[in-house]
């Protein structure tokens, strides 16, 4: 059985249907790519899977075999099931250990106090946010130490499913290869990955199935090496 499984979704804005009957599977432990030009419905899929801020208009989300759709963000996530947000998202005046806290305490993982601050300091160890820097507050950070900060507080909640949304947008070369290294280390630790990039290539060195959107549709799912090769694909991403 698939770990998570979207049946169906739909969703709409007025007259703009931002995702038009969406179905895909992710197995547990695999690292599973979406793709799309911008306005494709990619972040629109995330939030509809994870509740924040809203869930689908119809069809079916299921975690582990457990529906969830219509679940609320909080609820969602105690069930294993945490997210990265397109644009670094972190409690700017709170500081970097107590980012980390957040996740470790509201996570879905049943833990002592004690525990909670172990979780929340392994995952900034395992993102490289080194222990000197635990108490400057979150917005002193760079914009990829903030990114960084942002991947801890999801992997301190201890996921079994971590869905991130374009993590590389906005950084420079070699902190998109320090990107994939982060990635793989925490793939490593057993969780499963659903990974939305525009860039194309990031997906290809990562994942093991690739979905590319177009318009709110499905326009090719399977082997990523398959999937590029596609002219609709090709076409969406050249825009000819
Ligand atoms: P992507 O992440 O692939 O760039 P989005 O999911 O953000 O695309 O957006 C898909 C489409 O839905 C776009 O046309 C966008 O303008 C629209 N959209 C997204 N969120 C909202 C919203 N909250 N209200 C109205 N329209 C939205
Ligand atoms: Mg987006």
């Amino acid at each position: 059985m698939a770990l998570l499984d979207v049946r169906n979704v739909g969703k709409a804005f007025g007259s703009l249907k931002a995702l038009d009957d969406v179905s895909f599977s992710v197995n547990a432990g695999e690292i599973f790519g979406i793709a799309g030009p911008n306005g494709s419905g990619k972040s629109t899929l995330f939030n509809t899977i994870t509740g924040i801020p809203f869930g689908p208009d119809r069809g079916k989300v299921l975690l582990d075999g457990a529906e969830i759709q219509g679940k609320s963000g909080n609820d969602i996530a105690r069930m294993g099931l945490a997210r990265t947000f397109q644009r670094e998202t972190s409690f700017d005046k709170l500081t970097v250990f107590e980012n980390a806290m957040i996740g470790a305490t509201y996570g879905g993982r049943q833990a002592t106090p004690t525990a909670q601050r172990d979780n929340a300091a392994e995952a900034l160890d395992v993102v490289g946010i080194a222990a000197k820097d635990f108490g400057r507050l979150a917005e002193e950070l760079s914009v990829f130490d903030r990114k960084c900060l942002m991947l801890a507080t999801a992997v301190a909640m201890g996921p079994r499913i971590l869905l991130l949304d374009e993590p590389a947008s906005g950084l420079t070369k070699p902190e998109i290869e320090t990107s994939i290294g982060l990635i793989r280390k925490i793939a490593a630790r057993g969780i499963t990955i659903v990974l939305i990039e525009h860039v194309l290539t990031f997906l290809m060195t990562l994942s093991q199935h690739l979905l590319v959107l177009n318009q709110g549709q499905m326009l090719a799912m399977g082997d990523p090496k398959t999937v590029i090769s596609d002219p609709r694909v090709v076409e969406a991403y050249l825009g000819t």
